[in-house]
């Protein structure tokens, strides 16, 4: 049974190893249980599944996949933090933690020795500080994912959440729509963690999609087109992509290109769909050559 979750068990932890939190690893420990019977259920883990944690801390997390995963593989940068895990782990034989940064792990690697290479469940309180980099990390490399569920700044939840036209939709809610569906689970008040950070907090669940929902001939030219429409919200499509450092496209080729989609000359990035870029990317592709 997992005896973390509490203030009062973590307490004892902490204070048993003179354990100092390290703000430099966005360290904030989940002090809740009925979080984490939620992240669980979110993440649908079961007796098949190889789980990959990202930052198991001092094991709160790691102690309820345990209990409902076939085999857990936790990922922890913070040395310090090793001897304690392996005393409050100490009781499960299907938990392997590594000593490294996720940023460095070769998960590809990891995914084919532990499981054939079939796909795995990622489940993670994440430190916030690199959200974005762990997950379009875990997209971009092709790792064998059946789902992501993290718990992440819940600004930064209803970014990934956001679709056309609103404050939060941008760069980042296309690239993660691009990869998976997202789905909010809960959201979290700082409360829920020590210490208490800052912000509110959500968790979200990303099933990645078994065909993209868009077909797209240059990956790298459709995210380079996403990231000039957004750089300058407030102007048109047009003079964002015609401002943009990144691409160097032609004024006629890219009025020719919005004429072409039938949109209007002054719509903005903002009130484009996944599909709309798509197919903006493509014609700007062929067009090119
Ligand atoms: N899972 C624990 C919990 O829910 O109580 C701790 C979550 S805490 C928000 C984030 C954890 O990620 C910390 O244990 C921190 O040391 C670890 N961490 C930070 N940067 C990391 C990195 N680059 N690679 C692996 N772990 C990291």
């Amino acid at each position: 049974m997992a005896s973390l979750g509490n203030p009062k068990e973590t307490i004892e932890i902490l204070n048993k190893y003179h354990f100092n939190f390290q703000k430099k690893f966005g360290q904030n420990f989940l002090i809740d249980t009925h979080v984490l019977d939620k992240i669980i259920k979110a993440a649908e883990v079961g007796k098949d599944d190889l789980v990959v944690e990202i930052g198991p801390g001092i094991g709160t997390l790691t102690q309820y996949l345990c209990e409902a995963a076939r085999e857990v593989v936790a990922v922890e940068i913070d040395k310090n933090l090793i001897p304690i895990l392996e005393d409050t782990l100490s009781a499960y034989d299907n938990i392997t933690i590594l000593n490294e940064d996720i940023l460095k792990v070769d998960l590809n690697r990891l995914v084919q020795e532990r499981n054939g290479g079939r796909p795995v469940k990622v489940v993670a309180n994440l430190p916030y500080y690199i959200t974005t980099p762990i997950i379009m990390g875990l997209f971009e490399a092709h790792v064998p994912v059946e789902n992501i569920t993290v718990m992440v700044q819940k600004e930064v939840a209803d970014r990934m959440q956001a679709g056309p036209g609103g404050k939060d939709y941008g760069a980042l809610s296309l690239a993660v729509q691009y990869y998976a569906k997202p789905y909010i689970a809960a959201n979290v008040p700082p409360n829920c963690f020590m210490p208490r950070p800052n912000v509110g907090s959500a968790v979200i669940r990303l099933t990645l999609h078994g065909d993209k929902p868009v077909v797209i001939k240059d990956e790298a030219l459709m995210f380079k087109l996403i990231r000039a429409s957004f750089n300058q919200r407030r102007k048109t499509l047009a003079n964002g992509l015609n401002n943009s450092e990144e691409i160097k496209l032609s004024k006629e080729l890219i009025t020719e290109a919005i004429t072409e989609l039938d949109f209007s000359p002054s719509i903005r990035g903002e009130a484009l769909t996944l599909a709309d870029f798509a197919a903006l990317s493509n014609l700007i592709y062929d067009k090119q050559g």
